[in-house]
C-alpha cells in the first residue's frame, strides 16, 4: 500500500518511475542483470547518462554553454566544492545571503576558504521571510555570490533572481525542476538529487564554462567541475543507479508537461494548503505570506502538546513524515513534484477533521 509522503528529503518518486524500475530490475534491457551490474563505461549506460543529461537541458532550457554535472556528496560536498572552484582566479572573497539553515551551512564551508561578506539577512525575524534585494551590500570584486532560493527547514522561497554583477550560485537542492528558471542568469545551480530530482547519492550543477578555469591550485579531484566536465562525470565510477532513476524521473517530468506544469500543480498544491492554514484558528504558518515556499510548508498548532497525537493520528491515516525539522519542532509538509494534488487534498482534510475533534 502506497501512502502519501510529505518527506523533506529523501522525498517522494513518482509512482510510474518505481513501477519501472522494479520492472526492470532484475532483466534491464535483455542484458540478464540490472542496470547497477553493468559498467558505467558500457554503451547502454552511457545512452542512460546521456539521455538523463539531454532530458534535464530540455527540461531547464539549459544553453549549450553551461555544462551539465551528475556528481557525489550531496549538495554539502558543492559547499566545499564552490570556494575550491572559483576563489582561484584572484579573489577569495564571497557575497552571500543568508536566509536560513542550509545558507548558513554553506557560509560556514566556504570561510574555510575565504572571506564572506554576508550581504543580507533575514536573522532577525528568526529567518521567516526573503530580504529583499534593495536591502543588500554588496561587495567589490566578489568571486560569486550565493544564494539559497528555497530554504527547505525554514520554508521560505525567493520570488525574485538576484541581480549581480559577479557570478550568481544557487542552492536549487529543494525547488529546481518545480518551475522554470532563466539559466543564464546563473553562474552555477546545484542540487542534491534526493528532493526533487532523484533518490540521494547523486548531485545535480550546471556550470557556466568559463567559470570552469577559476579553480584553487590544489583543489581536490573529486570536487573539481573541470575534471568532472571533462570525463562526462565519469573521472570515477558515479552513482549509476542513482543516475538512472533521475533519468526516469525526467522523463516523467517531460510526459507531465514539463517544469510548466510543474509549476502550475505546486502553485494549486500549496496554496490549498496555506488557505487552510489561514483559515484555522487551530494551525498557523510562520513565514511571512509573501515569502512562503511552494515545496515546504512549516506549520504549527496552537496547542503543542497536541503535536504527538497530531502526528501519531495522521501516520494512521497514511499521511507520512509530517514531522518538523528537528532544529525547529512544529510540523512540515513537503510538496515536491512527486506528491500528488490528492496527497494535499487528503492532509487537509485530515487537518480539518483534527481541527474540529481537538481544537
Ligand atoms: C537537503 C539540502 C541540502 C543538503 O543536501 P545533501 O545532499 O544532504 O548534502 C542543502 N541545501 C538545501 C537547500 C537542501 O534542501
Amino acid at each position: 500500500m502506497r501512502k502519501y509522503n510529505f518527506c523533506a528529503g529523501p522525498a517522494a518518486l513518482p509512482e510510474p518511475v518505481l513501477q519501472q524500475a522494479q520492472l526492470e530490475l532484475m532483466d534491464w534491457r535483455g542484458l540478464g542483470c540490472s542496470v547497477m551490474e553493468v559498467s558505467h563505461r558500457s554503451p547502454e549506460f552511457v545512452e542512460v547518462a546521456e539521455r538523463a543529461e539531454q532530458d534535464l537541458r530540455d527540461l531547464l532550457k539549459v544553453p549549450d554553454n553551461y555544462k551539465v554535472l551528475f556528481l557525489q556528496g550531496g549538495a554539502t560536498g558543492q559547499f566545499s566544492a564552490i570556494p575550491w572552484n572559483l576563489f582561484g582566479a584572484g579573489s577569495k572573497q564571497a557575497d552571500f545571503i543568508h536566509s536560513g539553515q542550509w545558507a548558513a551551512k554553506a557560509i560556514k564551508e566556504a570561510r574555510r576558504y575565504g572571506d564572506v561578506n554576508v550581504v543580507a539577512t533575514s536573522e532577525d525575524r528568526n529567518f521567516s521571510y526573503v530580504p529583499a534585494q534593495n536591502s543588500w551590500q554588496q561587495s567589490e570584486g566578489a568571486a560569486y555570490l550565493h544564494y539559497t532560493p528555497n530554504e527547505t527547514i525554514g520554508g521560505i522561497e525567493f520570488d525574485y533572481v538576484p541581480e549581480v554583477d559577479c557570478p550568481l550560485v544557487a542552492d536549487m537542492s529543494s525547488n529546481i525542476l518545480s518551475c522554470p528558471i532563466d539559466v543564464e542568469k546563473f553562474g552555477v545551480i546545484y542540487a542534491g538529487a534526493q528532493k526533487n530530482i532523484g533518490p540521494s547519492g547523486i548531485a545535480v550543477a550546471l556550470v557556466r564554462d568559463d567559470l570552469l578555469d577559476r579553480a584553487m591550485k590544489d583543489i581536490p579531484r573529486s570536487l573539481s567541475w573541470k575534471v568532472a566536465a571533462d570525463a562526462g562525470s565519469m573521472d570515477n565510477t558515479p552513482p549509476t543507479f542513482a543516475w538512472y532513476l533521475s533519468g526516469l524521473v525526467f522523463q516523467w517530468l517531460k510526459a507531465q508537461g514539463g517544469v510548466e506544469a510543474m509549476a502550475q500543480q505546486a502553485a494549486k498544491k500549496s496554496s490549498l494548503l496555506y488557505e487552510f492554514l489561514d483559515g484555522s484558528d487551530f494551525f498557523s504558518s510562520p513565514v511571512e505570506k509573501s515569502s512562503r515556499s511552494r515545496m515546504n510548508v512549516p506549520f504549527v498548532l496552537a496547542d503543542e502538546r497536541l503535536d504527538k497525537p497530531f502526528l501519531q493520528e495522521a501516520e494512521a491515516a497514511g499521511l507520512l513524515s509530517l514531522k518538523g525539522h528537528r532544529s525547529v519542532g512544529g510540523m512540515r509538509a513537503s510538496l515536491y513534484n512527486a506528491v500528488p494534488f490528492e496527497a494535499v487534498k487528503a492532509l487537509v482534510a485530515f487537518m480539518a477533521d483534527f481541527e474540529a475533534r481537538k481544537g
